[in-house]
């Protein structure tokens, strides 16, 4: 169908837009031997995973169930890392993932040899203790008190007998330089072991495909550590396998005037993009610009009886009108992933633009996809 046929709301991922960013990162891994996993926390879009799977050298996980979709779906290199693994799941885990990492010690002591008798290779998280972030504590895993990642202080080098790898995650949509603090960090407080490990784990936040993000400096970061330390590195973003490439499609339902002109959509930044309101952010929709810039301002809200589920102030050339179409962009990431049915909100349908243009439908919700989520 075209464009202008999808029913909404619709996220649709663009199918070009995708393989030019995979083009970014398989180049990135060529050019350095690092090797890159799509974090599926950020994007879990499994109809991808084939194509995805051609470019990247595999996935990474954040607990069970995100690894059984990488192995299923993807079925390369399959890695995981969660904050605490349960008895319950551990015998799953250590047959689905190649790779293993311990937030902890005392993860490290219960479940390593189990890891390490099946062949896995084991890592731990460390917390190198270096903010790079300003604004996002929400988002920054070196902030005071933090549970993820062992710090210098709790660092035990008699312990890490088996241990392959290192892991460090710390940054959120940052640039090279970030890494590049980063790094001096992690030499400074677990430089002396890592010349015994067979890899590092740069973790995700790189913005490695958005424009103007310094190539150069990550690949400098990169055969750093693989010279100094004759490390394989690997990288994990999540956001950069697919920024910029997925919209949130949505209609008009209802224009009103409180003050102010007012829309009502049939998407909702509580239920379909949460970021929006946890991050917070005004998402960037297409053929619009800032309040007051075009003829017609309007405060576009969801569809839900939540006071703050309010998306952004906007302004048009034409007046919004009942059925009017909007594109909200940058869409494909931390959204699908993020979605609820709070307020029975329906969910978004899932559709792909090809690479010849042609857009489809490749998921749809109802009714059930609410209910059976309660009970
Ligand atoms: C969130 C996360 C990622 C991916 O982060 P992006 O910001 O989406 O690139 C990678 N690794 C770990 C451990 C994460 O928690």
């Amino acid at each position: 169908m075209r464009f202008e046929e999808l029913p909404t709301p619709c996220f649709l991922v663009d199918e070009g837009l995708l393989v030019q960013n995979l083009e970014i990162l398989q180049q990135l891994m060529e050019r350095t031997g690092c090797r890159i996993l799509l974090a599926q926390k950020a994007f879990s879009m499994f109809y991808f995973y084939p194509l995805i799977g051609q470019y990247l050298s595999g996935a990474t996980a954040s607990g069970l169930y995100e690894a059984r979709l990488g192995a299923r779906e993807m079925g390369k290199e399959n890695h995981i890392y969660c904050p605490a693994y349960r008895d319950s799941e551990f015998d799953e885990v250590v047959s689905l993932c190649d790779h293993i990492v311990f937030n902890s010690f005392s993860q490290l002591d219960r479940f390593g040899a189990k890891a390490r008798s099946a062949g896995r290779s084991v890592g731990l998280r460390v917390n190198p203790e270096c903010s790079t972030q300003e604004g996002h504590a929400i988002y920054d895993p070196c902030a005071p008190f933090s549970r993820l990642g062992v710090t210098a202080k709790n660092f035990d080098p008699d312990r890490l007998d088996g241990v392959d790898g290192l892991h460090f995650h710390t940054l959120c949509e940052q640039d090279a330089d970030a890494l590049s603090q980063t790094l001096d960090a992690v030499e400074v407080s677990f430089g002396s072991y890592l010349s015994r490990m067979k890899w590092i784990n740069f973790g995700g936040g790189h913005h490695i495909t958005r424009p103007g993000y310094d190539l150069p400096l990550l690949e400098a970061c990169i055969a750093r550590v693989q010279e100094r330390y004759g490390v394989q590195v690997y990288l994990e973003p999540g956001e950069a396998v697919a920024l910029n490439a997925g919209f949130l499609v949505c209609s008009v339902l209802d224009v009103l005037h409180n003050g102010m002109d007012l829309a009502i959509v049939d998407a909702s930044a509580a239920c379909h993009m949460p970021d929006v309101l946890e991050m917070p952010y005004r998402p960037p929709l297409r053929h619009s610009a800032e309040a007051g810039e075009k003829a017609h301002t309007y405060r576009l809200g969801g569809n839900t009886c939540l006071a703050g589920d309010v998306i952004g102030d906007y302004s048009f050339d034409e007046p919004l009108q009942l059925g009017s179409r909007l594109l909200f962009e940058d869409m494909a990431i931390y959204s699908m992933v993020k979605t609820n049915t709070f307020n029975g909100m329906a969910l978004p349908s899932i559709a792909v633009r090809d690479s010849r243009g042609d857009c489809h439908i490749v998921r749809k919700f109802d009714y059930e996809d609410f209910r059976t989520r309660l009970s």
